[in-house]
C-alpha cells in the first residue's frame, strides 16, 4: 500500500487557506480503494485561537447588519449549495465511501436548514405588549451569542454542519466549524461558497482537528455556544466540559435505532423499508436501523425477506453510479464491524446473512450487508451502537414487549413501527421514549422547520439542532420594558414593588 498523499486540506480562517501553526497531519482515506488520497492540517492551539479571534472580531459587524441582508446571503448560499451539488456529492463519495445518489440526499436535507434560514425575518420577529401599565409598553426580542462552535462526524459531512451553521450565522453570529478529520473537503467549498455568497470573511471558519483542537474550543474564553454531533461518549465529554466552562452546549450522540413489525404489517414493504434503513450508507447513519423488532409471526417471513434483499444489494465503489452501498470510511472502522459480526456469531446469534464473505476487487474498506438472527440484549451486538451494515433481528410476543424492550435501551434517537393498525401505531407513539418516531417511515429525520433530536444517551443538552430549537440555541431574548409620560412629573414614585396602573 502506497503512503504518499498528494494532496494537503489546510484551514479556512478569516477568508484565507491557511495550515497556521499546524505540524501534524491525518491521513484521508479513498475508502473505495483503500489508499490515502490526502492528508488533513491539525491544528494546534494556537489554530483555534486565530479562528476563534477572527469570528470574534467579524461579529460586531456581522451582527449589525439587516436581518433581510443576512437573509440574502443566506438565500445566495442556498443557491449556490444546489448548483455545486455534484462536485460536494462526489467529494463526499470519495472520502466517507457512500454512493453519489445518497450523498446527494444528504446535500438536500443540509440544504433545506439553509432555506429555513432564510425565512429568519420571520423567524426572529418578536412580541410587543402596547400599554402594559399608563405610558408603559412591553416588547421581547432575540440576539445573537457571539463565536458559536460546530464540531462534526464523519458521517453526514454536509448535512451535520448544515444542521448548524445557516441558522447560527442567520441569527447574526460567527462560526468555527471542526469538522471530521476523516472527510474534511467538503466543509472548504462550504466556506468558499459562503465567501461567494457575499459573507464576510471572519463568519463562516474551518478548523480542521482532533481532541487537541477540540478541547481548545471547548476552554476557548471567546467561544458562546457549541453544538457538537459525534458519538455518545465524547457528546457526554463535550456537554460537560462545555458546561463547565460557562458555554452554552447541544451534544447530540450515537444511537441503536429499533424498528418494530408487527405480524399485520406489510412485510414487503416493511422489508424494503428496513433493507434501506439498515443498509444505506453501510449502516453509518445516525438515524440507521440496526435492530428490527419482530413480533409474534411476523418474524419468520421477515427474516427470510430480509435475507433476500440483503443477499441482492450491489456494493461497490462510491463513486461507481451502478453501486447501491459502498465501503465503510476506514480501515479501523472495518476492523471494529468484521469483529462485531465474530462476537455474535460466538455469542449464539444466527447470520443469516454473513458481510464478511463478500469480495469487492480494489482492496477498498468493504463489508457487506450482514443480517443476524435471534439476537439477545446481552450481546454485545445489541448494546453496542456497531455503526456499519449490520442488522440485527429480535424476537418478540407481543408489542408491549417490543415497546418495553425499546424503552429499556439507553440510547433514544429514532425509531419506527410497520403496522396497517392505526390504533397500534397510537400506543406506539405515545409510550415510546424516543425522540424521533416513524409510523411506516422507517428513517424519520424530521424536516429543516421541526426540531431534530434525540433523548436519553442521544443528546446532551435540551436543546435539538435546526428547526425551532435551533433559532432558540443560537440566541438569547430579551424583554424591554419601556416608558415614555407625556409629563414625568406626573407619575408618583413609590419604594413598593411595581404594578401596572
Ligand atoms: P466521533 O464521536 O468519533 O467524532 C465526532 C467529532 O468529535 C469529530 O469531529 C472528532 O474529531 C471529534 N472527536 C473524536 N474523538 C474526540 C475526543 N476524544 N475528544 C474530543 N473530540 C473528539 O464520531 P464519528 O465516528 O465521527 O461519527 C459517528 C458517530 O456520530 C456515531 O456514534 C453516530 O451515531 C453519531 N452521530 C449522531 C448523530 C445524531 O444526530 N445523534 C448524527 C450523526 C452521527
Amino acid at each position: 500500500m502506497s503512503t504518499t498523499a498528494t494532496r494537503t486540506i489546510r484551514h479556512r480562517i478569516g477568508g484565507e487557506e491557511t495550515s497556521g501553526s499546524s505540524s501534524r497531519t491525518s491521513v484521508v482515506w479513498d475508502p473505495a480503494t483503500g489508499q490515502p488520497q490526502a492528508e488533513v492540517v491539525l491544528a494546534e492551539p494556537a489554530d483555534v485561537d486565530a479562528a476563534v479571534g477572527a469570528a470574534k472580531a467579524a461579529f460586531p459587524a456581522w451582527s449589525e447588519t439587516s436581518i433581510s441582508r443576512r437573509a440574502k446571503i443566506m438565500f445566495a448560499f442556498r443557491n449556490l449549495l444546489e448548483a455545486h451539488t455534484d462536485e460536494l456529492a462526489r467529494i463526499i463519495a470519495s472520502e466517507h465511501g457512500k454512493v453519489v445518489e445518497d450523498a446527494k440526499g444528504e446535500i438536500m436535507r443540509g440544504m433545506e436548514v439553509a432555506e429555513f434560514a432564510c425565512g429568519i425575518p420571520q423567524l426572529l420577529k418578536g412580541e410587543y405588549s402596547d400599554q402594559i401599565s399608563s405610558d408603559v409598553d412591553s416588547f421581547s426580542f432575540r440576539q445573537p451569542l457571539g463565536v458559536c462552535v460546530g464540531i462534526t462526524p464523519f458521517n453526514f459531512p454536509m448535512m451535520v454542519p448544515l444542521w448548524m451553521h445557516p441558522l447560527a450565522i442567520a441569527t447574526g453570529n460567527t462560526f468555527v466549524l471542526k469538522p471530521s478529520e476523516r472527510d474534511p473537503s467538503a466543509s472548504n467549498l462550504v466556506a468558499e461558497l459562503y465567501a461567494e455568497a457575499g459573507l464576510p470573511d471572519g463568519v463562516f471558519n474551518v478548523v480542521h482537528g482532533d481532541k487537541v483542537a477540540v478541547d481548545a474550543l471547548l476552554d476557548h474564553p471567546d467561544v458562546a455556544a457549541i453544538s457538537f454531533v459525534g458519538s455518545t461518549p465524547i457528546a457526554k465529554y463535550i456537554h460537560e466540559r462545555g458546561s463547565a466552562n460557562g458555554k452554552r452546549v447541544q451534544a447530540l450522540g450515537g444511537a441503536k435505532n429499533h424498528a418494530i413489525v408487527l405480524p399485520d404489517a406489510d412485510l414487503d414493504f416493511a422489508a424494503d423499508q428496513l433493507t434501506a434503513a439498515g443498509f444505506g450508507s453501510a449502516g453509518q447513519r445516525c438515524m440507521a436501523i440496526a435492530i428490527a423488532v419482530a413480533v409474534g409471526d411476523a418474524a419468520d417471513p421477515l427474516v427470510e425477506k430480509l435475507r433476500e434483499r440483503a443477499e441482492a444489494i450491489k456494493v461497490g465503489p462510491g463513486l461507481d453510479p451502478t453501486s447501491e452501498m459502498g465501503p465503510v470510511v476506514t480501515p479501523e472502522a472495518k476492523d471494529r464491524i468484521i469483529g462485531y459480526i465474530a462476537t455474535g456469531q460466538q455469542a449464539g446469534a444466527t447470520a443469516v446473512v454473513d458481510g464478511r464473505d463478500l469480495d469487492v476487487e480494489g482492496g477498498g474498506f468493504f463489508v457487506g450487508p450482514t443480517l443476524f438472527d435471534n439476537v439477545g440484549t446481552e450481546m454485545e451486538i445489541y448494546t453496542d451502537e456497531i455503526f456499519g451494515p449490520v442488522l440485527g433481528v429480535i424476537r418478540v410476543e407481543t408489542l408491549d414487549d417490543a415497546i418495553d424492550l425499546i424503552n429499556s435501551n439507553s440510547y433514544a434517537n429514532g425509531t419506527a413501527i410497520f403496522t396497517t393498525n392505526g390504533s397500534a401505531a397510537r400506543i406506539f407513539q405515545r409510550r415510546i421514549e424516543v425522540g424521533m418516531v416513524g409510523i411506516n417511515v422507517p428513517i424519520p429525520v424530521p424536516m429543516a422547520f421541526h426540531t431534530f433530536g434525540g433523548w436519553k444517551s442521544s443528546l446532551f443538552g435540551e436543546r435539538g439542532v435546526h428547526g425551532p430549537d435551533g433559532v432558540k440555541f443560537y440566541t438569547r431574548g430579551k424583554v424591554v420594558t419601556a416608558r415614555w409620560p407625556k409629563d414625568a412629573a406626573e407619575q408618583a414614585v413609590h419604594l413598593h414593588f411595581p404594578t401596572a396602573n
